[in-house]
């Protein structure tokens, strides 16, 4: 079932970018897919009008869950992050008041947290693929993911 789900979120995320005005080969590439796929999400001939329901109620959720399901779905965490950057405008906060500074949140697995002054992290948002690990291993809940203006709604 995930898998099914993974792909009506990306014929949502397909759809969007077409609307958008990017070309068929420029959405394979972004889904890091074919264009034959991309051509069925587009043309309603896959995934299944069920499917595409049930993606369409995940991401109809508040976006902080949407994404947790999100990442659930794949252990491919580019294709997850994204999805996801296509769909939120969404990074990591860091409040610094609540840091201890107990530097757990460096074990971000794709390096994404540094050292900032005074030993605070910092985020580097080209980096960050919006797993929200980091967020799990604070252990003051210093570190948040906070949604900008949905893309959806733009
Ligand atoms: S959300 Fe994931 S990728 Fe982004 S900084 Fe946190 S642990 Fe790293
Ligand atoms: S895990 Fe939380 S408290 Fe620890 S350094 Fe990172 S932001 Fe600060």
């Amino acid at each position: 079932m995930p898998e099914h789900i993974l792909s009506g979120i990306k014929a949502i995320v397909a759809m969007k970018l077409r609307r958008e005005g990017k070309l068929q080969k420029e959405i394979a590439e972004y889904l890091n897919t074919n264009r034959t796929e991309i051509s069925h999400y587009l043309q309603g001939r896959h995934p299944s009008k069920k499917v595409l329901r049930t993606s369409q109620e995940i991401l109809n959720l508040p976006p902080q869950y949407a994404v947790r399901i999100i990442n659930t779905l794949s252990d491919d965490k580019e294709i997850t992050s994204r999805i996801i950057k296509a769909l939120y405008r969404v990074e990591v906060e860091v409040e610094r008041e609540k840091c201890i500074l107990c530097g757990e949140c460096l074990e971000c697995p794709y390096g994404a947290v540094e050292m900032g002054d005074f030993g605070v992290p910092v985020v580097n948002p080209e980096r960050c693929r919006v797993c929200g690990r980091c967020t799990s291993l604070c252990p003051t809940g210093a570190l948040k993911l906070i949604f900008l203006k949905k893309k959806m709604e733009e």
